[in-house]
């Protein structure tokens, strides 16, 4: 391949996609806005299914070190009434990896491994059919030029303008996002509710959703249904104003679990933003896009899955055409990922309509329809 191309973003997209072509010998520049890979905290844990996530580490050649890092117990869960009535208690089997737990942190070194990223390009602008190929324009002023520019940027992308006007929309639910370190130790109690995997409470129109990282390090969210400006009203950086709102929104839920949001430290507002189910673009010369950039969906376990599994089909695609083969490769691949993502974005749309719903029997109902029995 004499192609020169560019990956923008560095998330799971972007490094699953150079992480297969470079397997398959073909470096590629991957131009990333953080400054260093540490710049901000990497997030919660992912669950990598068996034929997607997995899959795509597996075409990385990586699927041993992924088991070696990744926490099948972590698929435990444990789902509450407001009240406190234990609902539902699952625990995977100890040879269960349907879908295992990874730290975001874990999962982005083990793709990265000797992928030489240029860290502190922000991408403004990509300009298809500039004759001389694909321009790039970065926050510093300069550009350059690639045959290939796969937007790989995440929901806000800045490559997403050349092939599509459309923009994400507010799903009219609002996330806040908050952790507690060292849980077994400092929160015992909190620990043993939360147990080894996630712990769920689903009320009317609201939820709090615990999830165990490793190290004792737990991320919770409470959802529920709000403008996207929700925290505007507050001081978001004062967390005692955050924490007394949340507190008074789920007021009335059992002390238990209320726990996770008194010890929490820092709030994060996460308005929960999508693109429209089906968002397809024309095909251009030399311009793609993967996973959030494609298809922005509700965080239900499907997008960063989504997201690898594209990046190491569109590389094996690369890999194995002819240099001359490139629009027929984009086209291939677009194919291939639209309705794929239309399905799961049809999904993850109903399911958080369900999961934060005026019936909380309906999570219930969701929850008893993807576990494995
Ligand atoms: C709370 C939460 C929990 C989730 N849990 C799961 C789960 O369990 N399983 C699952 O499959 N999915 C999950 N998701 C969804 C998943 O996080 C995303 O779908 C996934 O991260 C998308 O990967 P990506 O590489 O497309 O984009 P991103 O992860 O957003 O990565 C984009 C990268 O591009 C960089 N970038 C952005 N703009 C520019 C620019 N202009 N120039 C250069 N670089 C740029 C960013 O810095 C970033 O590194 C969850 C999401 C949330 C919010």
């Amino acid at each position: 391949m004499r192609h020169r191309i560019a990956v923008v973003g560095s998330g799971p997209a972007g490094l699953t996609f150079a992480r297969v072509m470079h397997r398959h010998g073909h470096p590629v520049t991957i131009l990333e806005r953080d400054p260093s890979p540490d710049a901000r905290p990497p997030g919660g844990a992912l669950d990598l299914h068996e034929g997607m996530g997995q899959l795509a580490l597996r075409k990385a050649g990586l699927l041993a070190e992924f088991e070696a890092l990744s926490r099948p117990e972590g698929q435990a869960m444990r789902i509450l009434a407001p009240d406190g009535t234990v609902l539902r208690d699952w625990r995977p089997r100890p040879d269960e990896r349907a879908n295992p737990e990874i730290d975001r942190g874990h999962l982005r070194d083990l793709l990265l491994g000797p992928l030489e990223v240029r860290w502190g390009q922000s991408v403004t602008r990509v300009v298809p059919g500039t004759g001389e190929g694909v321009r790039v324009d970065l926050a510093d002023g300069r550009s350059e030029t690639y045959d290939l520019v796969i937007g790989a940027d995440g929901a806000w992308s800045r490559t997403r303008p050349a092939l599509s006007p459309v923009r994400p929309h507010h799903t009219g639910v609002t996330a806040v996002e908050t952790y507690l370190d060292d849980i077994d130790t400092r929160h015992p109690a909190l620990a043993r509710l939360v147990g080894d995997g996630s712990l769920a409470v689903y009320g009317v129109n609201r939820s709090l959703v615990a999830q165990r990282n490793s190290g004792g390090h737990v991320r919770v969210h409470a959802q529920f249904r709000a403008p996207a400006d929700w925290h505007g009203r507050l001081d978001a950086a004062d967390p005692e104003a955050v924490r007394a709102a949340l507190l008074a929104l789920f007021d009335g839920w059992t002390t238990e679990a209320l726990g996770l949001l008194r010890h929490g430290t820092a709030f994060t507002p996460r308005p929960l933003h999508v693109l429209p189910v089906g968002h397809t673009w024309p095909h251009t010369r030399g311009v793609t896009l993967l996973g959030d950039a494609a298809h922005l969906m509700p965080p239900l376990g499907a997008g960063a899955n989504l997201a690898m599994l594209e990046g190491a089909e569109l590389a094996e695609l690369l890999a194995a055409a002819d240099d001359d083969d490139l629009a027929e490769v984009l086209r291939t691949f677009e194919e291939r990922m639209w309705p794929r993502a239309a399905r799961w974005a049809g999904i993850t749309a109903a399911g958080l309509d369900r999961l934060v719903s005026p019936d909380p029997a309906e999570a219930l109902a969701v929850f008893d329809a993807v576990q494995p029995s």
